[in-house]
């Protein structure tokens, strides 16, 4: 079986040369060597300042929702996860769908002006795929608008827009390290924060607030990686470069042998350092997307419908099918995520791309 993504493994022994020392020391958590490691070189890799370690993704979204103190409506994407929008629900707020542009599958920021009212707080958008939002144009309208700005950023671990890691920019950029993502703690996340203040209160609210001895500073909740978790990143870590340059060269041997195939793929802007964590292909139609689908799972290979359903239409939202986001909801319909790993061959890629070519 050919999966859309097989989790990056470093060698058992590796993994237990990190991990002796949470064996010499006893300590598995709470802030423990590893945890600390983790957090500098990660910093350093992404070249920013304030990172707070999490235990995933998801409650590094919720925790910076909560550290920005945001209350009342966030505009957010259709097109991402279904995590982005539990993250807004689990927090109480109320999540407005804007539909995304066509072109980066990015929430479309002409049309964020619009749905602004004055229960609006912030914005929380997707580099979906790894494909930056309109950053620029964000923060304008969020400065114009008192407005704070939160990008999950999932799936942009390494990515770079003219030199800056993606993960530097809004107010708070939100980082998974789940297996399934390029760099791994097995399951874990991270927030970036631009106010060292907001950094202070998100290692606060992951830890129950606690501020020594029998003191309690806010309400918390409990979101800290354990050493465990951080020594498995540690291991991870210095392999980041290597696993983009394979998923690099998995990403050309699609581009070459799907040429002339009828399959549209998103827009990468300008100074866009990829760190090619997906390969989506849109389809012209959802009839076309199922019947490739149902032929590469006749030869066991298992793309997967990222992002299927368009999060607009949850139907545990208050109002389902409130929003109409008909790029969106179109896209969700139409796009396939296609294998791709360290260790995926040429001769799979070729397998796939006669499929695909074979019903188009
Ligand atoms: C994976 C993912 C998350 C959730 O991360 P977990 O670590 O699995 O909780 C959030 N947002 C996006 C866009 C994701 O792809």
């Amino acid at each position: 079986m050919i999966p859309v993504t097989r989790t990056f493994l470093p060698t058992f022994e590796e993994y237990m040369e990190q991990a002796k020392g949470i064996w010499e020391s006893g300590q598995l958590t709470n802030n423990g060597a590893q945890v600390r490691s983790l957090t500098s070189a990660v910093s350093q890799y992404l070249g920013v300042s304030h990172l707070e370690l999490m235990s995933n993704g998801t409650l590094a979204l919720q925790l910076a929702i909560r550290a920005l103190d945001l209350r009342g409506e966030i505009i957010t994407t259709p097109f991402s996860y279904v995590a982005t929008t539990n993250a807004i629900l689990w927090e109480g707020c109320e999540p407005v769908f804007v539909d995304i542009d066509p072109q980066t599958l990015c929430i479309d920021p002409r049309l964020i002006e619009a749905a602004i009212t004055d229960k609006t707080c912030g914005i929380l958008a997707t580099h979906v795929y790894g494909y930056p939002c309109a950053i620029e144009t964000i923060e304008s309208i969020a400065k114009k608008h008192g407005l704070k700005v939160i990008y999950d950023a999932a799936h942009a671990f390494g990515g770079k827009l003219n030199g800056s890691s993606l993960a530097s920019f809004g107010d708070c950029s939100t980082l998974s390290f789940h297996a399934t993502k390029l760099f791994h703690s097995a399951e874990g996340g991270a927030v970036v924060a631009a106010d060292p203040e907001v950094a202070r209160k998100l290692f606060l609210l992951s830890r129950f607030g606690h501020i020594g001895e029998d003191n309690y500073l806010c309400l918390g909740i409990n979101a800290k990686m354990s050493e465990l978790h951080a020594a498995m990143g540690m291991v991870m870590l210095p392999k980041v470069d290597q696993i983009i340059a394979a998923r690099r060269q998995c990403s050309f041997w699609y581009d070459e042998h799907l040429q002339g195939c009828h399959l549209a793929r998103p827009h990468a802007p300008e100074g866009l350092e990829y760190n090619y964590a997906y390969y989506p292909v849109v389809f012209d139609d959802a009839r076309s997307m199922k019947l490739a689908l149902a032929k590469l799972i006749e030869h066991d290979i298992r793309p997967r419908r990222y992002f299927h359903p368009a999060l607009n239409t949850l139907p545990f939202l208050e109002q389902p099918g409130r929003y109409s986001c008909p790029v969106a909801e179109s896209m969700a319909e139409r796009v396939l995520s296609l294998p791709m790993f360290v260790g995926l061959t040429e001769e799979s890629i070729k397998q796939i791309s006669g499929i695909l070519r074979s019903c188009n």
